[in-house]
């Protein structure tokens, strides 16, 4: 019996081992408040976390001191181009598809018109007191896009946004003047003459929004850093959607930011677990990512059993997926999913300790 239970310890020990992360993922993160994590009788620094991605509407000082005094930092998540409670208050912010229309909600997700003016100060003003309020190490930028839904197996992909602010902005930055008429036979003249002009300025007013929240970042905490969630796409896929229609251009962002977190959600995405390493280790190539220098790459991988269970076994494979490439940071969504599970629980020690 002893010798079984002594066979069975060096197994398991053996086990974990080998399924360390390398000490090159220097920051081993989780996304989520940590609360689950405390409620079930864990400390973080037990587990080797030493990173904390909050909702910044979910962070309190209690929660900063304790994740700090357990050696992890506090990151906030910040929903930027998120419209969801603001444009069914403020309609000139809805965004506006091809038709003239309002775009309806991308299944949960709803946009927002990133030009609009009141909007945008509504935004950075909240970025203004979200630095002055906590201590935090970075901000993590969400939902930096224009309005679509990229998180399920078939995206929905609207063209937006032909708002009478969005014409404007673009007529004044590339020179173009645009017919008189409807919305829609200005979007339609747009995108059959001058749909690369169209589609590069798009780009150019989310990387602006980037760069204003560094700029705000460097004023108020110049030492903290600037990431960004964003969708895990190649240049290629869905006829080149990332950069078409979500407006996303890594040459553009990758000088503003200090972290790149590919939201690498392959159940949510009806994926297998081993596109996540494939994805990583492409996204290393592409951006030409090295470790010690900016911009850095710490992917988030699913834990979460949504729209279907993951297991234990899977989540520390899409976690060994998330490690590969250049990758020097890892988190998963979400710390709770984890919390809930004795075997994820297991899984994330031997994966961040080795035990
Ligand atoms: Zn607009």
């Amino acid at each position: 019996m002893l010798a079984v239970v002594g066979l069975w310890i060096f197994l398991d020990a053996a086990v974990a081992a080998a399924s360390q992360l390398p000490a090159e993922i220097a920051v081993r993160g989780g996304y989520a408040s940590p609360k689950p994590f405390w409620e079930a009788g864990a400390r973080l620094d037990e587990y080797g976390i030493n990173a904390v991605f909050v909702h910044s509407g979910s962070l309190s000082a209690e929660l900063i001191a304790r994740a700090r005094a357990e050696g992890a930092k506090v990151y906030a998540e910040f929903p930027t181009l998120n419209g969801k409670g603001y444009v069914e208050r403020h309609p000139e912010a809805w965004p506006i598809n091809e038709r003239g229309e309002r775009e309806p909600p991308a299944t949960w997700f709803m946009g927002v018109c990133p030009t609009e003016p009141k909007f945008r100060a509504f935004r950075m003003r909240e970025l203004e007191q979200l630095l002055e309020r906590f201590e935090i190490d970075g901000v993590w930028m969400d939902y930096v896009h224009w309005h679509a839904q990229f998180e399920e197996p078939e995206p929905v992909l609207p063209e937006t946004c032909f708002s009478p602010t969005c014409l404007a902005a673009f007529e004044a930055a590339t020179g173009i003047r645009l017919p008189e008429g409807a919305t829609s036979e200005r979007a339609r003249w747009i995108l059959a003459n001058h749909e690369k002009a169209w589609r590069d300025w798009r780009c150019r007013v989310i990387a602006d929004w980037a760069a204003e929240m560094r700029r705000i970042i460097e004023r108020r905490r110049p030492k903290i850093l600037l990431g960004i969630y964003h969708a895990p796409w190649t240049d290629e896929e869905f006829s080149g959607a990332r950069r078409r229609i979500l407006g996303l251009d890594f040459d553009l962002l990758a000088p503003l930011m200090d972290v790149f977190s590919p939201m690498v959600y392959h159940a949510r995405m009806g994926r297998p677990a081993a596109w996540v390493r494939d994805y990583i280790e492409w996204f290393s190539r592409r951006l030409g990512i090295e470790r010690g220098r900016r911009p850095h790459l710490w992917p988030i991988v699913q834990a979460h059993g949504e729209p279907r269970a993951v297991s234990a076994a899977e989540f520390a494979e899409v976690m060994r997926g998330g490690a590969s490439g250049a990758a020097s940071g890892l988190m998963m969504f979400t710390l709770r999913s984890v919390a809930e599970d004795a075997e994820k629980m297991k899984a994330l020690r031997a994966l961040y300790q080795g035990r």
